[in-house]
């Protein structure tokens, strides 16, 4: 399926979240500016890298458990540049009828997820705003996006490690505009670096440096990640440290955060829309 074609023009002298994200996990999707900015996260918080990937394994298995319930739509918002063991191949690889939409604000990432999808179509990529999410149902509704995802039906919405970017009342907008769209029977899905444990010092520079992207970062508390399932119900074991979620052997690959999962500083849960 061919994504939603972009016009703009993409400044690589501008760090992007999704490049610096994509360098954490050792992708090759990336420019000096975006190495530049992810080498001073990491020399602000050297576990970086490793809480990207312990944020990709909880993906990999947030998206088992949701296929396992019945799930066979994913809407990925702020999917990033593709890596290994994206959703489409995840869900996919258990049903090859499992239907995948990727968003990203990010022209670089959709572009190469399209590439990687092309000749898939069950599988699509456009770029869009979650702060717009008007203007992301809108585009969902084009008769290409509607092939692949029918939103009168149940669908696992995947917010994983992005509302971060969001900062303030605009994200619980934006995503109470996205479950009000969701069937009953659908699920979300939420990873978000919290507040809670971390020192103010290290939180500054590295919110210093996304200041320089296009979409400065804000850490939120529990209770504000919590705010975002309202309606919802948390699945079993609820918002818990990332790695606690639902543990199988794919988080010890992931290196877990040691034997401190506190140390990831980033939540993730699971909740069920009611029928
Ligand atoms: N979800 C993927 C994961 O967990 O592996 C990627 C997470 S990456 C840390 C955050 C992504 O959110 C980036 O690709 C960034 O471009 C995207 N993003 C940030 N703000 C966004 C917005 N307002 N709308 C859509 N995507 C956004």
């Amino acid at each position: 399926m061919d994504p939603v074609q972009w016009t703009g023009s993409i400044d690589p002298e501008v760090p992007s979240a999704a490049r610096m994200y994509d360098f954490f996990l050792g992708g090759m999707h990336n420019f000096e500016a975006d190495r530049e900015a992810a080498r001073r996260v990491i020399e602000a918080m050297p576990d970086a890298p490793m809480i990207a990937r312990v944020n990709r394994s909880f993906l990999r298995r947030a998206v088992r458990f949701l296929v396992a319930r019945g799930i066979r739509q994913f809407l990925d918002v702020g999917s990033g540049v593709p890596t290994v063991g994206n959703v489409h191949e995840v869900a996919q690889g258990l049903d090859r009828d499992a239907r995948v939409v990727y968003v990203d604000i990010d022209p670089v990432a959709v572009t190469h997820a399209a590439q990687i999808l092309a000749g898939n179509d069950r599988a699509t990529a456009v770029v869009a705003d979650l702060r717009e999410p008007a203007e992301l149902l809108n585009l969902l509704d084009h008769p290409q996006r509607r092939a692949v995802l029918d939103l009168s039906r149940p669908v696992g919405l995947l917010l994983v490690s992005m509302l971060h970017f969001v900062p303030g009342e605009p994200a619980h907008r934006a995503v109470t505009g996205l479950k009000d769209a969701l069937a009953p029977g659908s699920y979300l899905v939420i990873s978000h670096p919290v507040s809670e444990g971390v020192d103010a010092q290290t939180a500054g520079r590295v919110q210093g440096v996304y200041q320089r992207t296009a979409t400065p970062g804000a850490l939120r508390t529990r209770a504000e990640v919590e705010r975002f399932f309202d309606g919802f119900a948390l699945v079993p074991p609820g918002l818990v440290w990332t790695p606690q979620w639902q543990p199988d052997d794919d988080v010890a690959e992931a290196d877990l955060g040691a034997a401190d999962p506190r140390r990831v500083g980033m939540l993730a849960g699971v909740g069920r829309k009611p029928d």
